[in-house]
């Protein structure tokens, strides 16, 4: 995706809002559908039979027929394209949007028109609201659809889904491993630890100054909309950083090495839940730990999208259980060879690693170890993650 900032007129706003809250509305409307059918009442309805009941709802609707059919008609679209990639395990249950909270709608096919205007404006058509303004900030792809959204600090933007261009491989037949660490986001074979840029402390101590701020202030004040915007762009500002960071980190990955081993994801998450926590100590670490693991797996799921696109063909996914156990130099899988959640050290060959390294590194020799210590993939594949993202975070 690349994003531009839009400008739309005040005008153009209030247009651009009421598409948001009818593509929330017909998406609601399909999530509370899909929930109230159980394997009890039979088969939910088909996408093409929403369809229709969507004709009959804006002919009920005045407010709904007033909007664009498009719009509408591509929420639908989308809701079914989630549950799809729910059902696919790469994505989470599709759930309700909530008013204000990442809104946005798709404009798709021949609606879908960009045109320059000169050397820093460029314009992209809405249906019923026209051509709205958009700042170029580097070159615009070809573009067959995009989405408006508006963020919750209220700025709107256009994202064009463009596939970003591979990355030549260097021919080196270097493979590199990467392990997710909870210390450091990423954890490269090579010895190399790679850390996604987090809050700053000052900010994060502005946050909790605000949000103490905003549990006292009262509910539907000036003061607390003021307080809720402020939090928003900080949050927004964190977002923004850590995208900008796996962007980075994937095309450089992509350009050092042929190969690129990844952990399977949600092999991972299972083993963590029935293992448990590896870290003990005080309520307030935990809690830190868990906040820092929910925007690592946020980032990751973009990391390694970002990864498979500018490497086709060249991102392998080892299905990793035990990868944190095993020691990579003589191959002894022992709970006792991690010391401490940094550091490894192997109770047969004494071998002492960054923890994290010295699994990436077992993911680069595509060391698959299942829990009964033979090699292939464990068989059931978790289907949502564990750990979501604490409200307060927006994800990756
Ligand atoms: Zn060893």
């Amino acid at each position: 995706m690349s994003r531009y900032r839009l400008s739309p007129t005040p005008g153009q706003g209030v247009g651009l809002e009421e598409h948001c809250g009818h593509a929330r509305y017909v998406w609601n409307l399909a999530v509370e559908q899909r929930s109230w059918w159980t394997r009890y009442r039979g088969k939910p309805p088909t996408h093409l039979e929403r369809c229709r009941q969507l004709t009959d709802a804006r002919a009920g609707f005045d407010w709904l027929k007033a909007g664009s059919q498009t719009i509408q008609q591509q929420a639908l679209r989308d809701f079914d394209q989630a549950v799809r990639n729910f059902f696919g395990g790469s994505h989470r249950r599709p759930t309700f949007r909530k008013r204000g909270q990442s809104e946005g709608f798709q404009v798709v096919g021949k609606n879908a028109r960009v045109e320059k205007l000169n050397r820093r404006w460029s314009r992209c058509w809405v249906p019923k609201t026209g051509w709205v303004k958009f700042r170029v900030s580097r070159k615009v792809p070809d573009v067959r659809s995009y989405r408006v959204t508006r963020d919750r600090a209220g700025r709107w933007h256009v994202a064009f889904a463009a596939v970003p261009m591979p990355v030549d491989p260097p021919g080196t037949g270097e493979v590199v491993g990467v392990d997710r660490g909870v210390a450091v986001s990423a954890a490269l074979s090579t010895g190399e630890l790679r850390t996604c840029p987090g809050p700053l402390p000052t900010e994060t101590e502005r946050l909790h100054r605000w949000q103490r701020r905003l549990a006292r202030a009262t509910r539907g004040s000036n003061r607390r909309g003021r307080i809720q915007g402020r939090i928003a762009r900080l949050k927004a500002r964190e977002a923004d950083r850590r995208k900008d960071w796996v962007e980075t980190i994937s095309t450089d990955l992509a350009r050092r090495f042929d190969v690129i081993r990844v952990e399977d994801l949600r092999v991972k998450n299972m083993t963590r839940s029935a293992r448990g926590t590896v870290e003990k100590p005080g309520k307030q670490v935990r809690q830190k730990a868990g906040l820092n693991r929910a925007i690592l797996a946020n980032g990751w799921g973009l990391f390694v999208r970002r990864l498979e696109q500018k490497a086709p063909g060249r991102v392998e996914r080892i299905p990793a259980a035990l990868t944190s156990q095993r020691c990579s130099t003589c191959g002894q899988v022992a709970s006792g060879n991690r010391e401490s959640q940094a550091v490894f050290r192997c109770v047969a060959c004494g071998h002492t690693a960054n923890a994290d390294v010295n699994a990436a590194r077992n993911i680069a020799a595509g060391r698959a170890v299942t829990a009964r210590g033979g090699t292939g993939s464990p068989e059931p594949v978790n289907r949502e993650p564990q750990h979501r993202a604490p409200p307060h975070l927006t994800g990756v």
